[in-house]
């Protein structure tokens, strides 16, 4: 029995432009320096991920399954898109209110057309205190090889590749167009080539897909200067069917690695940060750092809330102060109507002060059926 025999896809029902209201802005407000702007509960806004495309090439069953993302399917028009000057004007404020990072996502950021200019824009961005941004990009790594040049000439220091496992009759089923890892390969070596590096790998386990992938993987990349990390299957969205007998928690993960590849717990990088880190033990049972390390993302199993310090912004401009959020915000009706920046900044600071959002928390704290009956918006709109 095939993965699509079993699986459930639910129906979509448009949740794109369902918009809370927005705050009445107090005039004339300017953010001071370093505001350190903080949500209800004292996590501060630093990491904002931008969705530049609704569409993409490939049809991960996890995210864009076929049945529902098919030719019939509505896709955003170019004009409900933020344009770039739009985008980076808007970036311009989170950046102001004290957002250090910004990660282009989709869809598949690659298929807008013309990104490095967007990408030559926002890393001519400066923080309050005169520095540049954190600016990265995650991709499912098809057109890689053709724009890695290109990105990494406009400004663009690092990239995320999303890549589900080695073997090629897994990977053109899990991808759902066929289409073969030895071209995300390409991409991923042209990446580090052209200095995108350190590259992050983004592989979503699924059990009873891939998981027989990630030996083999943790493999692949141990020793290349690349890091893995292994994803919990997510309840994202509304269409994927999720169940948590397809999850494989991380602690599985860790275990079935350590099992052939001694692993050792690092410290958290950096505060919010998502992934726990593991690295490779030497003969002697310390960090063997020409190994390197992995990533675990336990979404499912050990919620990371109380860090949580990332914004999303849609496709078409709708602000989303977590990832699993019915509604946002509508900030394109504001920036067309040419509101000064400092309003911009002090709605958005506004409704990041009013945020309490904690879904993942609550899953744990729950059951996995805290969000059943709800429509959520959907990945790749809302940007991974
Ligand atoms: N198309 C690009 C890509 O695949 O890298 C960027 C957008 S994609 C939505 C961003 C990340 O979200 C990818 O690494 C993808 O694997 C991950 N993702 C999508 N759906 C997911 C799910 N249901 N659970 C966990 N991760 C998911
Ligand atoms: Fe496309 Fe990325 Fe979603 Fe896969 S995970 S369907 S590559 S947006
Ligand atoms: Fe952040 Fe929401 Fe994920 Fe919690 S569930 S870590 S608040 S995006």
């Amino acid at each position: 029995m095939t993965e699509r025999d079993t699986h459930r896809v639910i129906p979509l029902q448009d949740q794109r432009r369902q918009s809370f209201a927005l705050p009445a802005v107090a005039g004339g407000w300017l953010p001071a320096a370093n505001p350190q702007v903080t949500d209800q509960r004292g996590r501060a806004l630093r990491d904002l991920r931008i969705s530049v495309t609704d569409r993409c090439n490939f049809r991960c069953n996890y995210c864009m399954p076929k049945e529902i993302f098919d030719a019939q399917y509505a896709y955003l028009p170019h004009s409900a898109l933020l344009s770039f000057e739009e985008i980076t004007r808007v970036a311009r404020q989170f950046v102001a209110l004290g957002v250090q990072k910004i990660r282009l996502t989709g869809g598949e950021p690659l298929l807008r057309k013309n990104l490095e200019q967007l990408v030559e824009q926002l890393a001519s961005l400066r923080t309050p205190d005169g520095l540049p941004l954190d600016l990265t990009l995650t991709t499912n790594g098809s057109l890689l090889a053709r724009k890695a040049r290109a990105l990494k000439t406009a400004g663009l220091q690092r990239v995320t590749v999303s890549l589900d496992g080695l073997d090629d009759a897994v990977f053109r089923r899990m991808n759902d167009v066929d289409f073969p890892v030895s071209e995300v390969l390409a991409g991923i070596e042209a990446a580090a080539a052209a200095g995108l590096g350190p590259i992050k790998i983004n592989m979503v386990v699924k059990r009873g897909t891939n998981e027989h992938q990630v030996l083999p993987m943790a493999r692949h990349f141990r020793g290349s200067g690349m890091v893995l990390r292994l994803i919990e299957y997510m309840d994202v969205g509304a269409t994927n069917g999720w169940r948590l007998t397809d999850v494989l928690p991380s602690g599985d993960v860790v275990k079935l690695i350590n099992a052939e590849l001694p692993l050792l717990p690092l410290e958290p990088s950096s505060p919010g940060e998502t992934a726990g880190r593991w690295g490779y033990a030497d003969a002697g049972g310390q960090h063997d750092k020409v190994a390197g390390e992995i990533g675990v993302i336990s979404s499912v199993t050990q919620a990371f809330c109380g860090g949580c310090n990332r914004a999303r912004l849609s496709t078409e401009g709708q602000l989303y102060l977590c990832l699993f959020a019915q509604q946002g915000y509508d900030l394109r009706s504001l920036i067309r109507a040419a509101t000064p920046d400092a309003d911009l900044a002090s709605t958005i600071s506004q409704i990041w002060q009013a945020r309490d959002d904690r879904y993942s928390e609550l899953r744990s704290a729950l059951g996995p059926d805290t969000g059943a009956g709800v429509t959520r918006v959907e990945m790749s709109y809302i940007g991974g």
